[in-house]
Parts: C-alpha cells; sequence; structure tokens
C-alpha cells in the first residue's frame, strides 16, 4: 500500500463554519500575525486554511516511511470468538509507529517546517510522555533544539519517556518546574502539585514568548495538528477498500482529539457512526459547557470556542495521562455539538479490564488511553449485530506498566 501523499483538511467540508479563536487581551478574532509569534508561519496557515487538501513534503513522507508508515490495519479475531460476537472487529495499529503512538504523525510535520523556517529551539508540553518521545525523535530528524514540559505526575509514574526523551537529545522538566515564573508560582503555592497539561503548556508558551529564536508545538487539539493526522484514516480507508469490506463503526478515545480525527474525519462524508470515548472523571465532552476558554492554565493561549471544564479544572489523577485535558479540539467540539459525533464515557477500572482482555486475545498491551476505546468497541461487539466496527489504537502501554500493576494489584481506584 503507498502512503497518502495529502493530509485532508475537514474545514473544506464542515457543516457551518468554526467559530474563530479569539485574543486573549482584546477578546477580537484572532490576527495570523499574532499566531505567528508562537508557531511556525506555515503550520498557522494550515491552521487557517479551508483547502481540502494539503500536500505533504517529500522529507515528512521520508520520515513517515522511517517511522512505520503506514500502520497496519488488523482483524481482532481472537477478540471476537472471545466474546461470541457475529460483529467483525477491526483496529487501527498506530501502537506499531517507532515511538509507539499516533503523535509522530504531527511531531515530524511541525518539526519539518520549523526548520524550514529557521528556528533553532522548540518548547513543548507532554502528559503521559508520548507527544513529548514523539517530538523529540522528530526534532532529533530535523537537528532542532527540544525543551520538554512534562506533568510531574506522569514525570514520576512513567520515568522511561524522560529516558526516551534524553535519548533523543531533548531537554525535560516536571512541570510545573522551577524553570519559568509560572512554575514556581505554583510550587510556592503547592510544592508537591501533580501538575496538569494546562500548566505545562503555559510554561512552555513563556519561554517561546521570552525568546525570539523559539517556538512552541502543539500535540493535539488544533486544526493543523489533527490535519496531520489524517494520514491514519486515509490509510484505513484504503485498507479496508484492499479487503473490500466497509466499517459501519469507527470508535476513538478522546484528550485533545487529535488521533480520533485522524481516524475518522477521512470517512466525514460515509455516513458511518462515529463513537469518542473519554473518561468519566473528565468529562469534557459528555459534561462540559461549549464555550470559549483558554486552552492553558495561565491563560496565555488563544480563547478557543470548544467544549471544556475549564481552565481551571482540578483534572484527576489517572493512567490515562493523554485523557486528562480540561478542553476538546474546536473541530471535534463542533461536530459533537451538532450530533456527528456520539459521545461516550467510562470508569479506569473498567477500562483496564478491557485492556486485559484485549492484550490476552490479540497480545498487544494498548496504552491505557487506546483502552477507553477498546471498551467501547468491546461493548458495541456485545449488542452481537452483524457489522463491522473499528477502532483506533492510539498506542501501546509498555511505558505504562505501572497502571497496570496496579491494576492487577487491585489497587487501581
Ligand atoms: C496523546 C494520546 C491520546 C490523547 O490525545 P488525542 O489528541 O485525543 O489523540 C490518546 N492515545 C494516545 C496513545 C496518546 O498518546
Amino acid at each position: 500500500m503507498e502512503l497518502p501523499k495529502k493530509w485532508y483538511n475537514i474545514l473544506a467540508d464542515l457543516p457551518r463554519d468554526l467559530d474563530p479563536p479569539l485574543n486573549p487581551i482584546t477578546k477580537d478574532p484572532i490576527n495570523p500575525k499574532d499566531l505567528e509569534v508562537i508557531f511556525a508561519k506555515e503550520l498557522v496557515k494550515q491552521e487557517m486554511s479551508k483547502e481540502k487538501y494539503i500536500k505533504i513534503p517529500k522529507d515528512v513522507l521520508e520520515a513517515y516511511e522511517k517511522i512505520g508508515r503506514p500502520t497496519p490495519l488488523k482483524r481482532a479475531k481472537n477478540l471476537e470468538k472471545f466474546l461470541k460476537t457475529p460483529t467483525k472487529i477491526y483496529y487501527k495499529a498506530e501502537a506499531y509507529t517507532a515511538t509507539g503512538s499516533h503523535k509522530i504523525n504531527t511531531a515530524l510535520a511541525q518539526a519539518y517546517y520549523n526548520k524550514k523556517e529557521g528556528v533553532e529551539k522548540i518548547t513543548t508540553e507532554t502528559g503521559a510522555g508520548q507527544w513529548g518521545s514523539a517530538l523529540a525523535l522528530a526534532c532529533c530528524f530535523f537537528d532542532i533544539d527540544l525543551k520538554v514540559f512534562m506533568v510531574r505526575s506522569s514525570y514520576f509514574q512513567k520515568p522511561y519517556r524522560k529516558t526516551i526523551i534524553e535519548t533523543f537529545g531533548a531537554k525535560i522538566y516536571p512541570s510545573p518546574s522551577t524553570v519559568t515564573k509560572f512554575g514556581k508560582e505554583i510550587l510556592k503555592k503547592d510544592g508537591d502539585h501533580p501538575g496538569t497539561l494546562g500548566i505545562a503548556i503555559s510554561e512552555a508558551l513563556e519561554l517561546v514568548l521570552e525568546d525570539e529564536n523559539a517556538k512552541y508545538c502543539l500535540g493535539s487539539v488544533l486544526n493543523h495538528v489533527l490535519m496531520h493526522q489524517t494520514v491514519i484514516g486515509q490509510e484505513v480507508k484504503e485498507q479496508f477498500k484492499e479487503i473490500e469490506e466497509n466499517p459501519d463503526t469507527l470508535i476513538g478515545c478522546v484528550g485533545g482529539g487529535s488521533n480520533f480525527a485522524g481516524f475518522m474525519f477521512p470517512f466525514f462524508n460515509d455516513g458511518k457512526e462515529f463513537i469518542a470515548v473519554e473518561p468519566k472523571p473528565v468529562p469534557t465532552i459528555t459534561k462540559g459547557d461549549y464555550r470559549y476558554d483558554y486552552g492553558d492554565t495561565a491563560g496565555m493561549t488563544p480563547l478557543l470556542k470548544m467544549f471544556t471544564l475549564g481552565k481551571d479544572f482540578q483534572v484527576p489523577r489517572l493512567h490515562a495521562g493523554g485523557l486528562r485535558y480540561h478542553g476538546m479540539a474546536p473541530l471535534i467540539s463542533l461536530l459533537v455539538k451538532e450530533g456527528f459525533i456520539k459521545p461516550k464515557t467510562y470508569e479506569q477500572k473498567e477500562v483496564f479490564e478491557a485492556a486485559l482482555i484485549f492484550a490476552k486475545t490479540e497480545g498487544i498491551i494498548p496504552a491505557p488511553e487506546s483502552a477507553y476505546a477498546i471498551k467501547a468497541a468491546i461493548d458495541e461487539a456485545l449488542k452481537k449485530e452483524d457489522k463491522t466496527i473499528a477502532f483506533n489504537l492510539s498506542g501501546h502501554g509498555l511505558l505504562d506498566l505501572q497502571g497496570y500493576q496496579d491494576f492487577l494489584d487491585g489497587k487501581l481506584s
């Protein structure tokens, strides 16, 4: 199978226009020039573009091949047998990329454009560490300095993510950290603060605003990030064509919305059922408000119209670190609001039970985040309908074994 040569931009096909991002100070629709202080110019252009397809640069395509694209689409036959279901279950194995999740798809694109524009340093945040690992490899390939702020609770829970990030030559700090004003302020109030993605984003942005040669990269939420992920769904479409199958239902987990968007956007006009799954304790699209909010905790990002629990939401500790975010991609939010995507929530424990069933039947230990999609797929298959479902296995869980150990020891709350 050949790699897709273009990214699909769903902005060309939306049922209505997205509400524009607002300047955090004036509250007016943002001027692209303001965004160029933070992001590479080409990425700002892509963020606003309504062109249906955007060509993937040759260097990025080569890098996609290097990290393992196209990834396999597999049928979960053992799982079907275990569930005694007539439903056919397929999964897209983003777990098979070099850094173990879908995040590398946008990391390579973002590093490439930054390099092309002469950017010397990049800062970013990371939750469970998948984004930090992916961007570290991408910055290593394209020779850019990288600083990563990793949510403190995950930093200590998943120490080998730090090893990966340092192996690829990037610097990493637990967030809240002592290298930014905002981090120090929070640590003064609570020296044991577990951190959140919102705080880590604020810290990464603070460094960029102080340094002309630095830019910021985000691993989810924004339009251009979701667009880069559409290589996933385009491959899936092609792979289903090759086996002369057609999925009825597409399922994915949502933290900021990027893996699910990449998986389902290319099917948007095909009359499928779309199910997005999130943790019950972080019920962004099931219980959040649809309104303008900041993407970070300090209030430095543009205001985005999205489902949000509020930027100061006390995000509970969860093993699915990538799903601990107060907001949701404006594009996914709009499609939930308009009824195109069905939201669903599950508790952590039932999700780990599903993860173990998948591990034992299919032989892959899934990322705790992906396990939310697996749980929904299992429930869907247990309806025992004669249909075909597919879920996105956004990553593997080989660096999340503490979560599995806690579950096996009966210590999971
Ligand atoms: C980051 C991450 C997620 C959540 O982020 P999205 O932007 O919603 O995809 C889900 N699964 C894995 C494996 C991740 O690394």
